[in-house]
This record gives structure tokens, C-alpha cells and sequence, in this order.
């Protein structure tokens, strides 16, 4: 039996279909430029003779439910599957769940209107992916879907880390407090640490550092997230590709009385021109690494930044976690960069944390500790997988 994973964006819908006996995946891919003159198919597929394929289809495709059919086209010609019959669940990212979700939830149509409620928290996202729900139940109808949030994990956060300080009627009437997103990855790589360390994920304390072009840390206690880098919206936190981060609130408002920008310039500098992007114009680390080591100041002061902030952000959930038992990078750069991580943990050996620079600087893509033996909190590089993560809290779902 099988688990469809689908991610849906704007113009976009990427999925993985999973075995649900061994979480293999036989087939998965993308459709890109959804509503373009030409949409994009890319497929990849594991053959009845256990080779693999792969095909690339241009088309017009103008809305989801075109892409979704392509989709279910390509997976059933391929063999991949062949009967929807075979699909025990599809599960949907969804990425705000507001407070209304704590957790992966089956589909029903109060669900659909409780996600369309949060629209207004993420007007770029949920109305993308319930565009994806709404195609996929219409195309599977005897499949369950489930709707797993990006916000879920962190709704165990307690009021005095969620709160922003102003006023009660904002919270309450507006929703406007921390939220949280990656939140399935955090979860994911949090529970692979606990296996890694030998220890039931309930009893672990960790740091979860999740770098990617988006970028979040989190603190983990026993289990549940008790804090994490992002708020109301995934602009709050570390310094990411393109988003700034942490940043004066009245940085804006100075911004619009000096430059006259309205919120949608606003809205676009602090989103889509910022983080290493704004420091350095380039927000592809490998390259603001390449630049920095030939000397280019810019390039230098972006990973600095970045640096920086990271071991704030580490320095402040060890103080609220008290005892940790390992800190945990996970993402593009979180995996790869092992110069990042060797400037966000330099320093910290008084606090604990000892990175063994071998291990560290060794290229690999698999889970690895690279902490000294004596370190007392551990360093593990875990990759992500979201969609598996995803396709397991969907299967639980309907079971
Ligand atoms: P993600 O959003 O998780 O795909 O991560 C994208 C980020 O990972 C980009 O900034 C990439 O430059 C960075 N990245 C990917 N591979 C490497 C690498 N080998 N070294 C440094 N950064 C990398």
C-alpha cells in the first residue's frame, strides 16, 4: 500500500509517493510553472524491472487541478500506481494551522473552512495548499487526506515564549503571537537525534537548527518544542537567504517616513531583498563562502551575521533548556556548510559544545555526530525528510 505526499505552492505541486511497508519511494516529482504558458512536468520512477526512469513533459497547465491530473497520469502510466485503490492517505503541507491545529488532521470540510480562517496569517501559502487539498479530494475521493501543519509541532510552546508583548486584544481578537513554522522538520530530525542518541525522543532535550534558504532554530524539551526562531510569521528569527530576521520593529515604520515605501515595498525589502542577500547580493552560501575566502568583505560580514545570530539563538535555548543533550543541524546549509557550523558552535566549548574539526569538515551526506567524544552536548548533522515525515504522520492519522 502506498502514501501520497503533495506539497502545493503558487505556481507549483511537488510529491512523493511512499511504500508504506518500508517508506521506499517509487516515484516522485514536481509540476512547475502552473498558469505559465508552459507548465512543467519533471518525473522520476522506479520501473517494474527495478530500474529507474525518468520523463520531462512541457504543457499547458492552468490551474492545479490540471497539474494534479498530470500527475495521477504519470504515476498510474508509469505503474508507480496503478490503482488509486492502492493509496491508504494523501498528505498535504499545509503551512499555518494558527492554534486551531496541534496536530496532523484528517480532512473534512470544518477543517478546510479552519485553514481558510488562517488564510490571512499566510496569504502567500495556505490558499495554495488548500488549492491542493481541495484538487486532490476531488481526484481521489475514497482516499483520506490529511492536513500536516508546519505550525503544529510548535503549539506546545508555552504562552510566556508564544506572547508577543502587546496587548491582550491583538492576541486574542487578531491572533497575532509566535507561531512557528518547519516545524515537521524539526520534529523529524529531533526524533532521528533521539534514536541516534539511544534515547526515547520524550526524554531528550535538544537544539534543532534548521538552515536552509528559510531558517529556524528550535528548542525541544522532553519532546515538544518550547521555543523556536520564527513567529507570526516565518519572518522573525535568524538571518535567512532572502529574509532578514530579527530586526527593530521600527525599522519599517523609519523606512516608510524616510523612503516614503508603502507595505508592499516594505513587505518585499524585508522578505525577498534581505538576509544574505541584502548583506552581500548573493544569498547562495557555497558561493558567499567561495567569495569570502578570495577576501571580499561583504561576503565575509554576511557569514559573520549569520553566525552570529545562530549562536544567540543557541546560547538562548541552552539557558531555557538547562540540560541539553545535543544540538542538531539540519537543511542546505545546516548539512553542508561545515564552515557555518564551525562559526556558530566556535566559542561555545565553555558552555558544553566542543566540535571535533575533522569530523565536522568531512563531506557526507549521511546522519553523522561530528562533536568531540568529550563533548558534553552533542553535535549530530541530521538531513531532513519532510515528505517522509509527512507521509508517517499521515498514515498515523487515518489509522
Ligand atoms: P535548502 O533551502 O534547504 O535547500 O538550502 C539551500 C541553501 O543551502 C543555499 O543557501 C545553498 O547555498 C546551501 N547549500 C547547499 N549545498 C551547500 C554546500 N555544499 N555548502 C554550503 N551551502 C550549501
Amino acid at each position: 500500500m502506498k502514501v501520497l505526499v503533495l506539497n502545493s505552492g503558487s505556481s507549483s505541486i511537488k510529491f512523493q509517493l511512499f511504500r508504506s511497508d518500508d517508506w521506499s519511494v517509487p516515484a516522485a516529482g514536481s509540476v512547475t510553472r502552473i498558469g505559465e504558458p508552459e507548465a512543467v512536468l519533471r518525473y522520476s520512477w522506479t520501473d517494474a524491472k527495478g530500474s529507474a526512469q525518468t520523463l520531462e513533459e512541457r504543457a499547458a497547465m492552468p490551474d492545479h487541478q490540471q497539474g494534479l491530473q498530470r500527475i495521477a497520469g504519470a504515476l498510474a502510466r508509469s505503474g508507480a500506481l496503478a490503482d488509486p485503490a492502492e493509496l491508504l492517505a494523501v498528505g498535504h503541507r499545509v503551512v499555518h494551522g494558527g492554534e486551531a491545529f496541534h496536530a496532523p488532521t484528517c480532512v473534512d470540510d470544518d477543517v478546510i473552512e479552519a485553514i481558510r480562517q488562517v488564510v490571512p496569517l499566510a496569504p502567500l501559502h495556505n490558499p495554495a495548499n488548500l488549492d491542493g487539498i481541495l484538487v486532490a479530494r476531488a481526484l481521489f475521493p475514497n482516499t483520506p487526506q490529511v492536513a500536516v501543519f508546519d505550525t503544529a509541532f510548535h503549539q506546545t510552546m508555552p504562552r510566556t515564549a508564544y506572547r508577543y508583548a502587546i496587548s491582550d486584544d491583538l492576541y486574542r481578537e487578531h491572533g497575532v503571537r509566535r507561531y512557528g513554522f518547519h516545524g515537521t522538520s524539526h520534529h523529524y530530525v529531533g526524533r532521528r537525534a533521539a534514536e541516534r542518541l539511544g534515547k526515547p525522543f520524550e526524554q531528550c532535550n535538544l537544539i534543532t537548527l534548521h538552515l536552509g534558504n528559510g531558517a529556524s532554530a528550535t528548542a525541544i524539551r522532553e519532546g515538544s518544542s518550547i521555543d523556536t526562531s520564527m513567529g507570526m510569521t516565518p519572518l522573525e528569527g535568524l538571518v535567512m537567504g532572502t529574509r532578514c530576521g530579527d530586526i527593530d520593529p521600527a525599522v519599517p515604520f523609519y523606512l516608510s517616513q524616510q523612503l516614503g515605501l508603502d507595505n508592499d515595498r516594505l513587505e518585499d525589502l524585508l522578505n525577498r531583498q534581505s538576509g544574505l542577500l541584502g548583506l552581500c547580493g548573493d544569498n547562495d552560501l557555497r558561493e558567499i563562502q567561495r567569495r569570502a575566502e578570495e577576501g571580499d568583505e561583504a561576503a565575509e560580514l554576511a557569514l559573520g551575521v549569520t553566525a552570529h545570530r545562530l549562536k544567540k539563538y543557541i546560547g538562548a535555548y541552552l539557558a531555557e533548556l538547562g540540560r541539553t543533550d545535543a544540538l542538531v543541524f539540519t537543511g542546505g546549509i545546516g548539512e553542508n556548510s561545515a564552515e557555518l557550523r564551525a562559526r556558530a558552535c566556535g566559542g561555545l566549548e565553555p558552555l558544553g559544545i566542543q566540535l571535533d574539526a575533522e569530523a565536522n569538515a568531512a563531506a557526507s551526506s549521511e546522519e553523522r555526530a561530528v562533536s568531540s567524544p568529550q563533548s558534553p552536548i552533542q553535535v549530530w548533522v541530521i538531513p531532513t525528510n519532510e515528505e517522509l515525515q509527512i507521509a508517517r504522520e499521515a498514515l498515523a492519522a487515518v489509522s
